[in-house]
């Protein structure tokens, strides 16, 4: 589950935020400000040693002005609307905004600072109230409209057409068509649901981070962790005013090894309890009648936009495009889930007994006990594996699995400006040679960069007045450092991450579509499938063969170790598998109910837990009082979305799989045409002009092991 892209960001922005190129507009006083003049570096990549803090503002009040000036142009306009005066000046519009955001988003989260993060403070108020003055406004939609009710008239390619619907659509889920009296009701409603998320999201922050500590005084309760874990809850003591003591908090990292080996059963469980029990305690902090609300309001929002419920107005512009179809999918996943976990419960159940422990597995157990079923299975021990995934091996391993699928080729430039001195450029090209784009890395953890993962743009790929606009994608890691002669040796899991950043990145230097509302942009359950597909060349045999090589002696991966790392892909699948569908189907209740008044949070969740069969011993991944995902807003009837993008990815790398050849070059093109084209089209027929059938959910459960 990586939370570490910014295509769901440029798809949200997408309406105000374009991709650039250079305007010459300026004033005297903005001589020297590099975002009013053409970039003048080799592939006009932003020269970042001439862009300083003080140049942002500036830049974003000048390109404010700038659209504001061309969206009154579109309005003032005496003609009638065209596809020209309307629809295309609006997709031109904003050039310099898009130029500075450009850079400034990237920036703001690989090489941060304070005076940094004010200027975001100040910007980004600035920008809301530039976006809401474009969406909101009545004399734009009623251009849009005009163009929109004509379209089939019009002589519009298929590309225009779609560029006409999106705007039309954009503006319309805006409440634009809305009655004057419904406007009032939904900007209210959308001004207590933002305040209803803040609040509810700052309840689980303070639940998780400050309301609750494990405390330890006697060293025989640690019994079981392993030494570094026990010299990080040593400095949480210290860092807690509780020196001498052991702290553990509700952080995963924190918590899972504490759950996962620590012998006294009594601590796990209040451990357990101090998460699940988050937003729940009926304290300064529950989330519970904040729930309440949220479910009213957004049924209310729902209907108000014609839909019978919230889920059905957020769905409709997925690939899913219905609840049901949702619900439908869930379901399929979760049959086979709980039938693993259940074997594995009764599995675990034995080992309690056998073990003389005469009681009932039950939810705060899982870790421990699953932790030795996969000692007793099979043992993956991550120092052996490492050395194998060396930093260099594993980027040049990335590099060869896209040079053999689309012959493209990535050389080192140093000639190209970086934001940082540890970021490293190359230009992309075609086997002949021709021009791609550029693409950076950044691989290590430092001051001012946020943690995770993730992919951005400087530029994204378009066209100006028929001239190709060359995407500049970047990729952001945190990965472990060198430690004097040895090189960063990655854990698999990061190797992993680096290859689905990498698929997110060429998403965007490959795509090429005329339009910048429809460029590249996908819906929500559509995103993590460039990304994830390419997981699954990092893992297949045939390659690690390739880029895994020890890096001391050159030698390939063992055969042995490759097994194991398989093995881990499917272990405790039962329990992973089922604890996400469980807490997307929650989502989904909360977001269909006929019934939006709830009277209990807590009946409801164990109604709706009970109604799908989720075994006891699990709980949802996320419960209602801290589903932060589905209650501050971002992934509402959405958490689904993961696993629907990671059917998807199993089903198009089938597609290679059922060659016999992972690097088939016609099935190649074809991924290539749909990541070239993934915007120009509803995400289900993009998906099927490359499979030539609908995505089945047989690969996805075979991979976890689920069939
Ligand atoms: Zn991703």
């Amino acid at each position: 589950m990586r939370k570490k892209n910014s295509l769901i960001i440029m798809l949200v922005l997408a309406t105000a935020l374009f991709s650039c190129q250079n305007q010459g507009k300026q004033s005297t006083t903005d001589m020297g400000n590099p975002f009013f003049t053409e970039y003048n570096t080799p592939f006009q990549v932003p020269p970042f040693d001439l862009i300083k803090l003080e140049h942002f503002m500036p830049a974003i009040d000048e390109g404010i002005l700038q659209q504001e000036a061309e969206i009154k142009a579109i309005i003032e306009n005496t003609e009638e609307p065209t596809f020209e005066n309307t629809i295309l000046a609006l997709d031109n519009s904003g050039e310099l905004l898009t130029k500075v955001n450009n850079v400034f988003g990237p920036l703001n989260s690989a090489a941060t600072n304070d005076e940094m993060q004010a200027i975001a403070r100040e910007m980004s108020p600035k920008m809301t109230r530039h976006r809401d003055n474009i969406n909101l406004n009545p004399v734009l939609f009623q251009r849009i409209k005009a163009v929109y009710e004509k379209r089939n008239d019009l002589g519009l390619d298929a590309q225009q057409l779609r560029l006409v619907e999106k705007y039309y659509q954009d503006f319309e889920r805006n409440g634009a068509n809305l009655s004057a009296e419904d406007q009032a009701k939904l900007r209210a409603i959308n001004e207590q649901l933002s305040s209803l998320q803040l609040k509810f999201s700052e309840n689980v922050l303070a639940e998780t981070n400050r309301n609750f500590r494990l405390v330890i005084d006697n060293e025989a309760d640690l019994k079981g962790l392993p030494a570094d874990v026990i010299a990080r809850a040593a400095d949480q003591g210290k860092k807690d005013n509780m020196e001498g003591k052991w702290v553990f908090t509700l952080d995963k990292p924190s918590m899972l090894p504490f759950l996962q080996l620590a012998e006294n059963r009594e601590l796990r469980e209040k451990l357990y309890k101090g998460y699940w029990m988050r937003g729940d305690n009926d304290n300064d902090f529950d989330n519970k009648e904040i729930i309440k609300q949220l479910v009213k309001l957004r049924d209310e929002k729902g209907k108000l936009m014609g839909f019978n419920n919230f889920a059905e107005y957020v769905i409709d512009v997925n690939m899913a495009k219905t609840p049901d179809a949702v619900y439908d999918f869930l379901s399929r996943l979760f049959t086979p889930a709980m039938k693993m976990a259940k074997a594995d419960r009764d599995a675990m159940q034995k080992i309690i007994n056998a073990e003389g422990g005469n009681f009932k597995l039950a939810p705060h157990d899982w870790w421990y006990y699953s932790e030795k079923l996969r000692k007793q299975k099979f043992d993956l021990d991550e120092n052996e594996i490492k050395p194998y995934f060396s930093l260099e091996n594993s980027l040049n391993g990335m590099f060869y699995v896209a040079e053999k699928l689309w012959g493209i080729k990535f050389i080192q430039r140093d000639d190209i400006p970086v934001y940082h001195e540890e970021a490293t450029a190359f230009e992309v090209t075609e086997a002949d040679g021709s021009h791609i784009g550029v693409f950076f890395v950044d691989f290590h953890p430092r001051d001012g960069k946020r943690p995770g993962a993730w992919c951005t743009s400087f530029r994204r790929a378009g066209y100006r007045d028929g001239q190709r606009i060359y995407p500049l994608s970047t990729i952001v890691m945190n990965f472990t450092r060198p430690a004097g002669d040895t090189p960063a040796l990655l854990s698999f899991d990061e190797v992993s991450t680096m290859f689905h950043e990498f698929g997110h990145a060429l998403h965007g230097l490959f795509t090429d579509e005329p339009y910048r509302r429809t460029s590249g942009s996908v819906p929500r359950d559509f995103v993590e499938l460039p990304s994830q597909i390419m997981e699954h060349w990092a893992a297949e045999p045939e390659v690690l063969k390739v880029y895994a090589r020890h890096y001391q002696t050159g030698q390939p991966i063992p055969d042995e170790l490759i097994a194991k790392l398989e093995a881990a892909g499917t272990f405790d699948q039962g329990f992973i598998t089922g604890e996400f569908v469980a807490a997307a189907l929650l989502d989904m209740d909360y977001h269909t109910t006929t019934n939006p008044v709830i009277a209990d949070v807590r009946e409801f969740e164990n109604q709706s837990m009970n109604k799908w069969g989720l075994i006891p011993e699990i709980l949802p991944r996320y419960r209602s009082t801290y589903f932060s995902h589905t209650f501050t807003g971002g992934y509402t009837a959405g958490y689904y979305v993961y696993y629907w993008a990671g059917v998807l990815d199993a089903d198009a790398f089938q597609a290679f799989k059922e060659t016999g050849d992972i690097f088939n070059q016609d099935v190649a093109a074809r991924f290539r045409e749909l990541l070239s084209r993934s915007g120009s089209d509803e995400g289900m027929n993009v998906y099927r002009k490359f499979r030539g059938k609908d995505p089945e959910t047989t690969s996805f459960l075979k991979n976890k092991g689920l069939l």
